[in-house]
C-alpha cells in the first residue's frame, strides 16, 4: 500500500526529517510480534525480582543486579557491555521502625536517608497536623516546637495525570524533615504518596540541609495518616511515639551497566534507552523500575531478533542510584558532555510496567511535532497519546548538553502506578505479562524510529 499524500509530507525541516516509512511499518509489526509471541521480559523480571529482590544503591543486591544485567545484555546480543563506575550513597533501613499514638499502632516506614531516632529508642512527643510545608510555616512556634509534625496533604485526586498529582504533593516528603526542624519539630511523619487508601507506607527519598538540625522522618500509610489526624483532632494532647534504627553507611562504588550496539552510519552519535537498576528496599522494585530494566533488555533482544542494524550507536543503559541521588544519570551525562561521542537522543522507561499509552517528549518544538505526526501510525499499537514534558529522571541531566538531545519517556497508563510505587506492593505479582511485553515493544519501536529519523 502506498501513501503518496503522506510521502509529500515527509519533508519537515530539521534533524527529524522524515515522518514514517514503509520500512518502519514492517519493523514495527515485527517488533510487536516478537515481543508478544516470544517475549522474554516477563521471565527476566521474575529473575530480577524473585531471584535478587529489592536493590537499594550500595546494597549487595544492587551488586548482584549489576552482574545479572551485564549477563543479560550480553545474552541479548550487545556488541559489548561495560560498567561506568558511579560512587553511590549507602543507607540501611535497619530492623526497627514502629510508631503509635497512645495505644494505637501506626503503620510507618523510614524515609530513605533518614537519621534514626535518638539512641535508636522511642521518641515521644505531641503531634501537630498540617496540610503541607506552607501551612507549617504559618503556625506560631508554640504550636510546633517539640512536636512531631504530620504532613497530611493528599495527592490531588482531581488531576487526571497521576504523575502531576505526585509532583504536587512530594515536596512534603523531600523537604518535610527540613521544614519540621525549622519549626522546632522533633520528627516528621509524611502521608504516603499514593491515591490508594491503604495500610502500606510508601517510602521515598528525603533530604537534609546543612544549616538545619536533622530530625528523623517516616512515611505513614494513608489509612493511618487519617486515623492519626482524627486522634489529634479529638485530643491535641495525644502523644505519638516513633522509633527507628536506620543508618547512613557512607558511600561506595557501583555503576551504570551499559550494553552497546555499534552504529553503521553514525557510530559517534548515541541514542540511549534505559531504566534504573536500583530500587527502594521494600517490595521488589517490580514496577519501579524492574519494568524499565527489562523493557531495556528486551528492546535490545527485539531489535536483534528482527535483524535490525542501527545507524547510530545504541546504548542500553541500566542506571544506578535513580531513587536517592540520580548519581548514575549525572555520571552518564557527564561522560558524554564533551567527548567525541555525543548523545543525540535518549529514552527512559520509569513509569511502570503498565499498559503503554504513548510517549512524553522533552525537546524542541519541531521534534514534538515529529512525534505528533507519528501518532496515526502508532495508534494500531495503542500508542495514541503524546505529551510534551517530563521524560525521566535518569536522562534529565542530558538536557544540559548542547545541542540538546531529544528526550522521550515511555508513558504507560498511570492510574494504578502509585498504588505500588515505593511500597511493599511493588512486587512481581502486580505486573501483568502482556502489558509488560507491550511496553518493551514500544520502547524498541521508539528507539528504532529515533535511529531512523534523527
Ligand atoms: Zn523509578
Amino acid at each position: 500500500m502506498t501513501r503518496p499524500l503522506l510521502l509529500c509530507l515527509l519533508a519537515l525541516n530539521g534533524p527529524l526529517s522524515a515522518q514514517w516509512a514503509e520500512s518502519d511499518q514492517a519493523r514495527a509489526g515485527a517488533l510487536f510480534e516478537e515481543a508478544l509471541g516470544n517475549g522474554e521480559c516477563y521471565e527476566r523480571l521474575r529473575e530480577l525480582t524473585k531471584g535478587i529482590g529489592h536493590r537499594l544503591s550500595g546494597s549487595p543486591e544492587a551488586d548482584a543486579a549489576m552482574a545479572w544485567g551485564a549477563e543479560v545484555l550480553a545474552a541479548n546480543g550487545a556488541d559489548s557491555v561495560f560498567v561506568m563506575p558511579v560512587i553511590v550513597p549507602s543507607w540501611t533501613r535497619g530492623t526497627l521502625c514502629s510508631a503509635s499514638c497512645e495505644e494505637m499502632p501506626l503503620r510507618v516506614t523510614a524515609l530513605g536517608g533518614s537519621d534514626p531516632t535518638p539512641g535508636d529508642s522511642a521518641l515521644e512527643a505531641p503531634c501537630v497536623v498540617v496540610r503541607g510545608i506552607e501551612e507549617l510555616a504559618e503556625l506560631p512556634r508554640d504550636q510546633t516546637e517539640g512536636r512531631i509534625i504530620l504532613f497530611n496533604r493528599p495527592m490531588d485526586p482531581l488531576l487526571i495525570n497521576t504523575g502531576s498529582a505526585y509532583g504536587g504533593a512530594v515536596d512534603q516528603r523531600g523537604r518535610g524533615a527540613i521544614a519540621a526542624a525549622q519549626a522546632g519539630g522533633v520528627a516528621a511523619l509524611v502521608r504516603s504518596m499514593t491515591h490508594a487508601y491503604d495500610t502500606v507506607p510508601h517510602t521515598g527519598a528525603m533530604y537534609y540541609a546543612d544549616t538545619v538540625p536533622r530530625v528523623p522522618a517516616a512515611a505513614i500509610s494513608t489509612v493511618d495518616a487519617r486515623l492519626l489526624a482524627q486522634h489529634i483532632e479529638a485530643d491535641p494532647s495525644n502523644r505519638v511515639s516513633l522509633a527507628m534504627n536506620c543508618r547512613d553507611l557512607g558511600e561506595r562504588e557501583q555503576g551504570n551497566v551499559i550494553g552497546v550496539l555499534r552504529g553503521s552510519e553514525r557510530p559517534h552519535e548515541i541514542i540511549a534507552l534505559g531504566g534504573h537498576l536500583d530500587s527502594w528496599d521494600i517490595g521488589e522494585g517490580a514496577h519501579d523500575d524492574g519494568a524499565g530494566v527489562v523493557h531495556t533488555l528486551e528492546a535490545l533482544r527485539l531489535l536483534r531478533a528482527i535483524g535490525y542494524q542501527p545507524r547510530h550507536t545504541l546504548h542500553f543503559v541500566l542506571f544506578i542510584n535513580e531513587e536517592n541521588g540520580n548519581r548514575g544519570g549525572k555520571a552518564y551525562a557527564a561522560a558524554y558532555a564533551d567527548a567525541n561521542e555525543r548523545v543525540v537522543g535518549a529514552m527512559e522507561s520509569d513509569a511502570g510496567g503498565l499498559v503503554p499509552r504513548g510517549f512524553s517528549i522533552d525537546a524542541e518544538l519541531q521534534e514534538v511535532e515529529w512525534l505528533q505526526s507519528l501518532l496515526p501510525f502508532l495508534e494500531p499499537y495503542g500508542l495514541n497519546s503524546s505529551r510534551q514534558g517530563w521524560a525521566g529522571v535518569d536522562i534529565s541531566p542530558l538536557k544540559e548538553h548542547t545541542p540538546r538531545p531529544v528526550l522521550i519517556g515511555l508513558m504507560p497508563d498511570g492510574q494504578r502506578y502509585f498504588d505500588y510505587h515505593h511500597s511493599a506492593r511493588d512486587v512481581f505479582e502486580n505486573v501483568h505479562k502482556r502489558e509488560l511485553e507491550l511496553g518493551a515493544a514500544s520502547c524498541a519501536l521508539m528507539i528504532m524510529l529515533l535511529d531512523q529519523h534523527l
